[in-house]
């Protein structure tokens, strides 16, 4: 079965388009600058890119360009739309009820439309991708998959925010959990490459990207996680502040005169590695110039570090224990120092890792960094959520 995964942002869309029987992506790509313009970018495995400038009015022109180039006699991968079999969706938020993926039906979509207070930036994004596909393939199976719903299982202690619950009852805030799908899948795959049940596991997921979240998994559930309410909660990020104390927010709108607006893109944007460093949310950038002896570069690692130290060591207390470590997403996959750091003098938690086999490690593969005399198992897995998506996908439209 072909499966096409959408990845539906503001102004761009991303898609895969996957062949289940093997779980090759065919083609993949993104169109960005959708309403302002517009580009795609098309890649397929052993071709060259192709790019193209073209006016994108709204998603269903984006989509429209996909479908086109997907069936292309220069670029396609296919020789006609209806063998595309189903349409996966990345939903960001599935709000309290969706606690699994499901196949979108207008009562899906209405509760979609409903929720789109608590996440106004990607859900009209969503809906849009959701639309553009309902009407150029209305006969195909659509399925969403929402980033929130793996943290369905974390119990209330661990979700209501100790504030006046009339906030949580009137208004839905609580904690929500973000990078759902990515935990999932890495923690899934971990299990899988340990050979043991997920069920008999217990996992702490650290997905270190310029969004960076960090979930605790037992027997298979997400028990507890970094992101909260919104993708802000946690640790630090490349331009997110995380975790402060709220205070601070009054604090500064009042002496400054900020809008909620202003204050929200102050926390959003310029805070996080970018904020304390000055220089950059790349963390390649930070670490570089902390090498260098940039002493806010070097304060700004420290407090990712710690942030992220500071996480594990929380989940351990949570779940009474750990099996395993995985270090997944940009950071997480790629940056040797910053895994290092965070393993170091980690002894007491019984996490050690190889640093030899941690700095010679393999890209793009699950691989074992776990050190000689380490209790905790410690891996490097590579995030696949667009994969985790098609599988969920191919799962509901087969049941269809
Ligand atoms: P993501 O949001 O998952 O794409 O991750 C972005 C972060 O990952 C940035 O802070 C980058 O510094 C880091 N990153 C991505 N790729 C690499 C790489 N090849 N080597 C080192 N760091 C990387």
């Amino acid at each position: 079965m072909k499966i096409l995964v959408l990845n539906s942002g503001s102004s761009s869309l991303k898609y895969q388009l996957f062949d289940m029987r093997n779980g090759q992506v065919l083609a993949k790509g993104t169109c960005e600058r959708i309403g302002a313009g517009g580009t795609v970018t098309h890649k397929r495995p052993g071709e060259s890119d192709f790019h193209e400038e073209k006016e994108l009015k709204n998603h269903e022109a984006a989509l429209e360009l996909v479908l086109d180039l997907l069936v292309s006699e220069k670029h396609g991968v296919i020789r006609s739309v209806s063998e595309i079999e189903a349409v996966g969706h990345r939903v960001v938020h599935g709000g309290e009820k969706i606690r699994k993926s499901t196949l979108l039906t207008e009562d899906i979509i209405r509760y979609m439309e409903a929720n789109i207070p608590l996440n106004p930036l990607h859900g009209p994004a969503a809906l849009a991708g959701v639309k553009a596909c309902l009407d150029l393939m209305p006969d195909v199976p659509q399925v969403a998959v929402f980033d929130t719903a793996f943290y369905g299982d974390i119990e209330d202690f661990r979700y209501i925010y100790p504030i006046p619950y009339e906030y949580y009852e009137n208004d839905g805030i609580r904690r929500y959990g973000f990078h759902g799908t990515s935990h999932r899948y890495v923690s899934g795959r971990l299990a899988e490459v340990l050979g043991k049940p997920l069920e008999s596991l217990k996992i702490i997921t650290c997905h270190l990207g310029n969004g960076s979240s960090i979930t605790a998994v037992s027997g298979g559930k997400a028990i507890d996680t970094s992101m909260g309410f919104t993708p802000q909660e946690g640790i630090m990020m490349g331009t997110r502040c995380g975790s402060i104390d709220p205070t601070i927010v009054p604090f500064i709108m009042r002496k400054y005169g900020l809008t909620p607006d202003e204050i929200e893109d102050v926390l959003n944007k310029k805070s996080g590695l970018l904020g304390v460093s000055g220089l950059s949310n790349d963390c390649r950038n930070v670490w570089q110039a902390a090498r260098e002896g940039n002493y806010r570069a070097g304060l700004a690692i420290k407090i990712l570090i710690n942030g992220i130290k500071r996480h594990i060591g929380a989940y351990c207390a949570e779940m009474n224990g750990l099996d395993a470590l995985v270090f997944t997403a940009g950071i997480g996959e790629n940056q040797v120092d910053i895994r290092e750091l965070v393993c170091k003098d980690m002894g007491y938690l019984g996490i050690e890792i190889d640093e030899n086999k941690n700095r010679n490690f393999e890209r793009g593969k699950p691989f074992d960094i776990t050190g000689k005399n380490s209790r905790v198992k410690v891996w490097i897995i590579p995030t696949d959520e667009e994969y985790m998506i098609a599988k969920d996908t191919l799962e509901l439209a087969e049941k269809n």
